[in-house]
């Protein structure tokens, strides 16, 4: 069955003025891997982009957006659509409270930048997917990675989260490998092996698709 899917992947950039902005290391390399798989296998998918230096894959619908706050409308604009949603953006939690209209000039003093929270995605759809629908969530995580991710589970209301430990050499933001543990809201618990982003892609499919 042809299925459609909605992918966020890539980091958010958040202005602070007309030349700077907060964001983070996300390359959008996960995201684009799943999109890519769903594709192969003939589903649709809806790709909702933070901006990245990667080429979308051939048939995905992609709609591209800069801040936490674009990607929250259009998320919630195309979610009713998808069977399956993939959260894999890394969305800035916080943005400056204020952006200024101008170049913000140095002056002798230190500064201190205020920030304001951003609304969490994944938080909102959790309350609103229908039973039908399967929502995965990502955690990157630097300690306490199971932990964190079991508490996101069920804070989130998600069905699945995708655990990846970030802070180690060659796997995780910007590379091109990756190893991370699948959590599910019943309980199961499966680490898979370090392996290339485009494997990976490829067993968290077939694991979340297969699973009743
Ligand atoms: O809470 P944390 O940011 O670690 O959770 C990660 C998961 O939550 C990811 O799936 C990410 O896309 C999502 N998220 C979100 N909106 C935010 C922050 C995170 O959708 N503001």
């Amino acid at each position: 069955m042809s299925l459609t899917f909605l992918i966020t992947a890539g980091p958010t950039q958040e202005p602070l003025d007309p030349v700077r902005y907060l964001s983070n290391y996300s390359s959008g390399k996960m995201g684009y891997a799943l999109a890519r798989a769903a594709l192969q296998r003939g589903h649709r998918v809806i790709l909702i982009t933070g901006p990245t230096a990667l080429v979308p894959p051939k048939g995905a619908r992609v709609i591209r957006v800069t801040t936490a706050g674009e990607m929250y409308r259009q998320v919630m604009r195309h979610y009713k659509k998808a069977h399956v949603i993939f959260k894999v953006a890394a969305v800035a939690d916080y943005r400056p409270a204020k952006v200024s209209k101008q170049k913000i000039k140095k002056t002798k003093k230190n500064e201190t930048l205020k920030l304001v929270r951003n609304p969490d995605i994944l938080k909102a759809l959790g309350r609103k997917v229908k039973k039908n629908q399967i929502l995965v969530g990502f955690a990157a995580e630097t300690k306490n990675g199971l932990v964190n991710a079991k508490k996101k589970l069920s804070e989130k209301k998600c069905d699945w989260i995708i655990l990846n430990q970030v802070n180690q050499k060659g796997i995780g933001f910007n590379s091109d490998t990756n190893q991370v543990t699948l959590l599910s809201q019943k309980g199961q618990i499966w680490p898979l092996k370090r392996a290339t982003k485009k494997r990976l892609a490829g067993q968290i499919l077939t694991k979340i698709l297969s699973t009743p």
